[in-house]
């Protein structure tokens, strides 16, 4: 059949093509869930149904949906320059957008390296971390270190220090020389956390484990979330991210905060390192970056570790042999710009800072409902970790998803676990609406 011909034959109800990532697609086929449009808290199912958006995406559209100052900023931009080669040449929202990341990032974090998305900027700050040591001359330091439960994206990379079994053991060896010190997860002591909880500083001291048995002159990095996002909310507790940044110090190890869920007033900060008070090497950010409105990611670096490139490479030439063909997008940096704006304008970091209490005591009444053995939370997220059924796991807290789906109130679920990370434009009523209507199925879930 012609092409044309083949294609006016296709239509969004042949859902066969589409192999979706992260999805059961066979389940999904049967019974789709598909959204058609957006606006601020709400998304709109093909059925004309209202659901409120509790994930705020998948925790990047953190200004709420289809914002006109973001979309009009996009349209403006594609129809004056749509590409410009990022290698040996740029253009100017590039720059400037990198110099409005710079300039809310922490201490000296002032130089930024532009990616796609968060799995490429793990990636890159892996490489750059590896890369940093060998030009000054401590080739040596080739290991990179994660943790237990972390997830840091789907490159070789992130799989290789990410610590989620599911992600990882379909893939091989993945990269040699990584390691993971353990993960900070603990119900006997920290159940019903509010906030950093108070258990587990000393966790951080798995990391001279690691150098013991590795010695630190072969240790490149070590890579954390400050709030591990995707494997269901596993806040950092008091105090461990601080020792982390310690030992690193002691040992000359590079420490990489992941921020791609926390960067972008995720906790009511610009990043969880000034919210945590602790100053990383490296950052990498994504998601929230440009509101989710064009795929962006980057890593942002302190000023010794550029200056390092700089120096160690002759004039002329290039210092790291590393980008992406949509590094600094022209649309990328368009919404970038205005979605930094959108978040200036409307304080929306503070914003997340003073509704967080009235959105912890919501989730916190939720203790006490059927199947619930633990509520945790920081900032503008909260898990909700479910009593798994026995040998089944992960159903029970699908089960409540697909219900809350059908009642209008969308979140994410990892394991066993209800991840609620709204849009930081949420008003109390929205945020009781999603705590009552978990409430609600959870009394009717097996
Ligand atoms: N790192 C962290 C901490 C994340 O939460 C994610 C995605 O959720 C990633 C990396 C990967 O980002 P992306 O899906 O944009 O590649």
């Amino acid at each position: 059949m012609p092409v044309a011909a083949s294609l006016t034959e296709v239509s969004s109800n042949n859902l066969e093509a589409y192999w979706m990532p992260f999805t059961a697609n066979r389940q999904f086929k049967s019974a789709p869930r598909l959204l058609v449009s957006a606006k601020g808290m709400y998304y709109k199912a093909r059925d004309g149904r209202e659901v409120l958006d509790g994930s705020a995406g998948l925790w990047c559209v953190n200004a709420g949906h289809c914002r006109d100052e973001i979309v009009d900023a996009v349209k403006a931009q594609v129809e004056t320059l749509d590409y410009s080669p990022a290698f040996q040449m740029s253009h100017p929202a590039a720059f400037e957008l990198a110099a409005k990341v710079a300039a809310i990032a922490p201490a000296d974090l002032d130089h930024v390296f532009f990616t796609n998305s968060g799995s490429e900027a793990v990636d890159t700050a892996l490489k750059i971390a590896v890369a940093y040591h060998q030009v000054r001359g401590q080739g040596s330091r080739f290991r990179l270190v994660g943790r237990e439960r972390g997830y840091h994206g789907v490159g070789f990379g992130g799989l290789a220090v990410g610590g989620i079994v599911a992600n990882r053991k379909s893939f091989g060896p993945l990269l040699p020389g990584a390691d993971h010190i353990g993960h900070t997860h603990n119900l006997e002591h920290n159940a019903f956390s509010r906030g950093e909880p108070e258990w587990g500083a000393h966790l951080a001291d798995d990391l001279e484990r690691l150098v013991a048995l590795h010695d630190a002159s072969t240790i490149a990095a070590v890579i954390v979330e400050p709030m591990a996002g995707s494997t269901g909310v596993l806040v950092a507790p008091k105090g461990y991210l601080k020792r982390l940044r310690e030992i690193c110090d002691k040992h000359g190890i590079l420490l990489i905060f992941d921020e791609v869920i926390t960067g972008f007033g995720r906790l009511g900060a610009a990043f969880a390192a000034e919210r945590f008070g602790v100053i990383p090497d490296l950052i990498t950010c994504a998601k929230g970056l440009t509101n989710a409105m064009v795929p962006m990611g980057a890593v942002i670096a302190r000023k010794s570790i550029f200056e390092t490139f700089m120096k160690a490479a002759p004039e002329g030439a290039i210092e790291l042999f590393h980008g992406y063909t949509y590094s600094g997008h022209p649309l990328a940096c368009a919404a970038g710009l205005a979605t930094l704006e959108l978040y200036r304008k409307e304080d929306l970091f503070a914003r997340a800072a003073k509704i967080a209490p009235y959105f912890e005591n919501a989730v916190h009444s939720l203790k006490g409902a059927r199947h619930v053995i633990d509520i945790r939370n920081i900032g503008m997220v909260a898990g909700i970790e479910l009593q798994p059924r026995q040998s089944r796991p992960t159903e029970r807290a699908f089960d409540t998803f697909l219900k809350c789906f059908d009642k209008g109130v969308l979140f994410r679920t990892t394991g066993d676990i209800i991840a609620i990370s709204p849009p930081l434009i949420i008003s109390h009523a929205e945020i009781d609406r999603i705590v009552s209507t978990i409430g609600d199925v959870l009394k009717t879930v097996e």
